[in-house]
């Protein structure tokens, strides 16, 4: 559930955000919320993040906008479940289960693992953003197939940050990875219509995915991908019944949402199905 935060922030919010790149090429992307005292200090983190890179990027933009208290809304982190599977085969099956008990059509979701496999911009390359999938069609509903929607504006809330952190490291979520992957699964599980989303990333050496749902919660499969394939992406599944697309991306890119406490954290289960 989602609620307005409503003056109960005392000092001012910003939205934080840098993207750098390389000849046009997009490299590496990083967000937060903060108050005004941590401005300075999270945006050099966020600069010094940019340029651990490789290549370097020849270009980094940064973004630093007030937040109006009135339109920030706090909520809880989803449930939290890891998967272990035998290869990445098996991953793809189990994804395709999960998603499918999620309300996904058997034809969606396969249509979206096949994207992801392929690379779904044009060219077989990477998006910058997700996919927008139609759950019961598998239609592909994002305007452009390279940039497809960019959630963002979405952190931990900072009087919870560095409890929720420490909460996921005890239970053996402490990449840094997975802390704003939750974060921004969460986002997504609130957005008008959402049925599930499914994402695996293009790092070629970062091999756990997951497939979250507004019921089931976030559900971490490992691995989702063979090591050393640069391909990956997101995929948002969505009702079109009950939804406008400009709703879904304005909610989704615009909107601000802080985690202000977790909900359960499952222990790892390993999935037997034979690859
Ligand atoms: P990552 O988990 O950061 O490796 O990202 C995996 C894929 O998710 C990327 O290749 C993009 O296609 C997509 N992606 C990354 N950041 C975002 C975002 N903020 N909003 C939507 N999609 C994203």
């Amino acid at each position: 559930m989602l609620v307005l935060v409503s003056g109960a922030m005392t000092s001012p919010l910003y939205s934080l955000r840098l993207r750098a790149s390389r000849s046009g090429q997009h490299l590496c992307g990083a967000e937060r919320i903060v108050p005004i005292h941590q401005l300075r200090q999270v945006s050099a983190e966020l600069l010094d993040r940019a340029l651990a890179v490789q290549p370097l990027p020849d270009e980094i933009h940064s973004t630093t906008e007030e937040l109006k208290p009135q339109e920030i809304h706090l909520s809880s982190l989803p449930h939290i479940r890891s998967w272990q599977v035998c290869g990445a085969a098996a991953g793809r099956q189990l994804a395709c289960r999960l998603l499918v008990a999620g309300g996904v059509s058997q034809l969606a979701a396969k249509r979206a693992l096949s994207s992801l496999v392929d690379g779904p911009a044009p060219g077989g390359k990477v998006m910058r953003g997700a996919m927008i999938i139609d759950a019961e069609s598998g239609e592909r509903l994002e305007a452009d197939w390279s940039r497809g929607v960019r959630v963002s504006r979405m952190d931990f809330s900072p009087a919870c940050r560095d409890d929720l952190i420490s909460a996921l490291a005890d239970e053996g979520l402490s990449h840094h990875r997975i802390a704003e992957a939750l974060v921004l699964a969460g986002k997504v599980l609130h957005a008008p219509g959402i049925v599930a989303e499914l994402c695996w990333s293009d790092d070629p050496s970062y091999l756990t995915g997951y497939v979250s749902t507004p019921t089931a919660g976030y559900q971490r499969i490992s691995p989702l991908k063979e090591a050393g394939d640069s391909l990956g992406g997101r995929a948002l599944f969505v009702d079109r019944r009950q939804w406008s697309l400009a709703e879904f991306v304005d909610f989704l890119e615009r909107k601000p949402v802080l985690f202000d406490s977790l909900a359960s954290v499952h222990p790892l289960q390993t999935w037997n199905e034979p690859c």
